[in-house]
């Protein structure tokens, strides 16, 4: 057991949280892991391995990620996949069929003894589910964790890989939202933020305050902040909008902070856009960021008095986490996974325009009490609900109900 990290967690969520942990990984300590996913890093996926990985570990478990390889075309197939799978029509054929699985029977030759000797088999997303089929004699539990909002999808694509995913003996979703009638149990896990990151640890004040300097903010006004890529369901037309119709009440700046744009051609677009919009308004910051600046991130939302994510669609929006733990009320579009996080008038509020947002940065403006109240019950509510303790705890509870 790797006591340093379970301390560091235990200061954090408490000794009972942690002694949980303990005793359900004790019941499970002969067992064997292996996640099995299609990148170590960049994306949400390989994030959460990140932190789950070590924290398995240090609990005791034996543990091991491996990662599938594939070359452009697989990857092009299976992002074509990811796409139909969140509902967009896509070019699918025998072709793309044999890329697909020639490129699993590949790797399964490579991880063919893991994934026998493993107790537990946990295959994230589509790319490596396939390998299922592979190992038809198979004696352990084998479980499908699908990251991807699937309740729409574009059928052909859906008919062929539930068609792979039936044969699991379980799969896991996000959200109750995202799935889809399958022969076998379904779990919700939703995602997690792992505090020990860059992205969400304690800051020194020092750092925190440097952001006003080095993006040329004003430190006597509050700031009001959105976290998102230029992407239009995340609305950022309608944040500078909300912004300019809240500023003629009452003094505060806006900084929109966005990034990852460089290889999509829509973001840069957007991008421009909402550069335009926000030209005339000195109060108006619109930052992009390198994929990397997570510090910068977590420094800008401690510096926030209130975050803002009025996205029009959202998977889980681990941007209004983030601002949550950060204990700042969030104000999100009444969408997806940000209605799981945002408590309409308790850890935030929950709106649908621009008016609707003005209205509501003006009042956690103005009322600094009712924004602080709002903040701490925001923490709370991510402590309890979305930190990777509480996500580990998920997978062991599923684990156990496999052997007990
Ligand atoms: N993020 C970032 N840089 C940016 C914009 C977002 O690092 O310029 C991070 C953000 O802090 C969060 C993640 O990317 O951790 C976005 O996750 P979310 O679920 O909010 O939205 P998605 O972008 O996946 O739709």
């Amino acid at each position: 057991m790797n006591n340093d990290l379970l301390a560091k967690y235990e200061a954090i969520v408490g000794s009972d949280v942690i002694d949980q942990l303990k005793q359900m990984a004790s019941r499970l300590k002969d067992a064997r892991i292996l996640h099995v996913n299609s990148t170590r890093y960049g994306g949400g996926v390989a994030e959460i391995l990140r932190s789950m990985v070590p924290l398995m570990e240090a609990l005791g478990l034996s543990v091991r990620w491996e990662v599938i390889a594939g070359d452009e075309p697989f990857f092009q197939v299976t992002k074509s996949f990811h796409n139909a799978l969140q509902g967009f029509p896509v070019d699918f054929t025998p072709g793309s069929i044999e890329t697909y699985e020639n490129n699993n029977r590949k790797e399964f030759e490579k991880l063919e003894k893991f994934l026998k000797e493993a107790d537990f088999v946990v295959i994230h997303d589509p790319q490596p589910a396939f390998l299922i089929k592979l190992m038809p004699e198979r004696k352990n539990k084998w479980v499908w964790r699908c990251h991807i909002d699937l309740s729409k999808p574009y059928r052909p694509v859906w008919r062929y890989l539930k068609n792979i995913v039936k044969d699991y003996d379980a799969s896991i979703f996000s959200m109750p939202d995202f799935t889809q009638p399958l022969p076998h149990p379904q779990y919700i896990i939703p995602p997690s933020i792992d505090p020990l990151t860059e992205k969400n640890m304690d800051l020194p004040e020092d750092e925190v305050k440097a952001v006003y300097d080095r993006f040329g903010l004003d430190p006597e006004k509050p700031l009001v902040l959105q976290v998102s890529r230029y992407d239009r369901f995340k609305d950022p037309v309608g944040v500078i909008q909300a912004a300019i119709m809240a500023m003629k009440f009452i003094p505060f700046q806006l900084v929109y902070a966005g990034g990852g744009a460089a290889d999509d051609p829509e973001g840069e677009i957007i991008y421009q856009e909402v550069q335009a919009l926000a030209k005339a308004h000195p109060d108006i910051h619109v930052l992009y960021l390198p994929p990397d600046a997570h510090r910068t991130i977590n420094a800008l939302q401690r510096a926030a008095h209130v975050v803002l994510q009025k996205s029009i669609k959202e998977g889980f929006g681990l941007t209004v986490t983030e601002a949550m733990w950060k204990y700042k009320p969030v104000i999100g579009g009444d969408t997806g996974g940000i209605r799981l996080q945002v408590v309409n008038h308790h850890t935030g509020f929950l709106v649908h325009t621009p008016e609707g947002t003005a209205l509501r940065i003006r009042y956690l403006l103005f009322y600094q009490e009712k924004r602080n109240e709002m903040g701490k019950k925001a923490h709370q509510f991510v402590k309890e609900n979305f930190l990777i303790t509480r996500h580990v705890r998920d997978y062991l509870s599923l684990m156990l109900s496999f052997i007990s």
